[in-house]
């Protein structure tokens, strides 16, 4: 049994916000597999209380008072998963750290192959879903339109139809506490850190209770915080539009000029006002879109600039 000098070799952390019917199975679970683990390597289990509303907090501090190894890090309010998750990060300690979703649709077992990949040299393991189980069908198609959008609009080579299920060894986890971002992409962070990457395929279980903490509002909200962090297509896409229209725009001019200037009338004269609206519609539009797109963009330097910090702690347990 470790005592809190101990610098523990893994650590694994878990973001939990509202799963207070999963914490004792995940427990359980992952502490079977790092008891199996090659070596035993001494190990700490970091969960994180994403300022839950349900007995979250309560069925942490049971499994702290029951086994050794856990630690609770309760945040003062609700962050959200990827701020929960940056803040179990900084927190855990370890050579090397998992990240992994709270309610099970992350099987533990994987963790073995992490660790056996990390100790043959790659600095990041991701698992890559190969099914999903338990989800609904526009769920696993809009997920699956937005890896490979994001593939198509960013620099960085983020793998596909993969979440935050990793491993990342300590400089890795060292690189992602020197990036202050607040609008946090995790995965495509990590994949931007750099280093020996390596994906391992698994099939993607069922949340084992409680529902789903992505609707798709936040669903949308965290798509264009991918976007937006690891691209600035849209802002030149927005450029595009802009010209294309003040292009078609000019033609149009033009051949209304001629028109006047051959004191010709043009076809449909006297119902001018039809193309009078569609243009001004479209030009309107295309406006609006833009000026969308630049708001996507100064709203998050707003918030970037005024440099809050990302979590705040409520406090640290651990088991003893
Ligand atoms: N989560 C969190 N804070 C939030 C939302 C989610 O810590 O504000 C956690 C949640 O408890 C789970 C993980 O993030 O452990 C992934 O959430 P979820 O399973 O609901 O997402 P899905 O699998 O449906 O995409
Ligand atoms: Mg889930």
């Amino acid at each position: 049994m470790s005592t809190q000098s101990d610098q523990p070799a893994l650590g694994v952390v878990v973001p939990l916000y509202n799963e207070e019917g999963n914490v004792a199975p995940l427990v359980e679970r992952i502490v079977a597999i790092m008891e199996r683990l090659d070596g035993r390597p001494s190990y700490e289990i970091v969960l994180v209380n994403d300022g839950s509303t349900d007995g979250t907090r309560e069925a942490i501090r049971r499994e702290l008072a029951a086994r050794p190894n856990v630690v609770l890090v309760d945040l003062s309010r609700n962050f959200g998963h990827q701020l929960a998750a940056t803040a179990g990060i900084e927190i855990a300690r370890g050579e090397a750290l998992v990240l992994m979703d709270g309610d099970l649709q992350d099987p533990p077992e994987l963790i073995a192959e992490f660790v056996a990949r990390w100790r043959s040299g790659y600095d990041v393991v991701y698992a890559v879903r190969r099914s999903r189980k338990g989800e609904s069908a526009f769920k696993l198609w809009t997920a699956q339109v937005f890896y490979r959008l994001i593939k198509r609009l960013t620099k960085v080579a983020i793998p596909v139809d993969t979440g935050d299920f990793r491993l990342m060894s300590r400089r890795v986890v060292e690189a992602l506490r020197r990036s202050p971002e607040r609008h946090r992409f995790l995965r495509g962070m990590v994949s931007w850190v750099g280093f020996n990457q390596i994906g391992i395929t698994y099939d993607r279980d069922e949340r084992l209770s409680g529902t789903t903490k992505y609707p798709l509002p936040k669903m949308i909200r965290f798509a264009i915080d991918g976007i937006t962090s690891f691209s600035d297509i849209p802002l030149r896409f927005a450029s595009y539009l802009g010209f294309i229209t003040s292009g078609v725009a000019l033609l149009y001019a033009l051949i209304v000029i001629g028109y006047k200037l051959l004191s010709l009338h043009p076809p449909g004269y006297t119902k001018g006002w039809a193309s009078t609206i569609v243009a001004v519609l479209f030009l309107g539009g295309v406006q609006l879109v833009s000026l969308g797109i630049l708001g996507e963009y100064i709203g998050r330097i707003y918030d970037e600039v005024k440099g809050r910090p990302l979590y705040l702690v409520r406090d640290i347990e651990r088991s003893r």
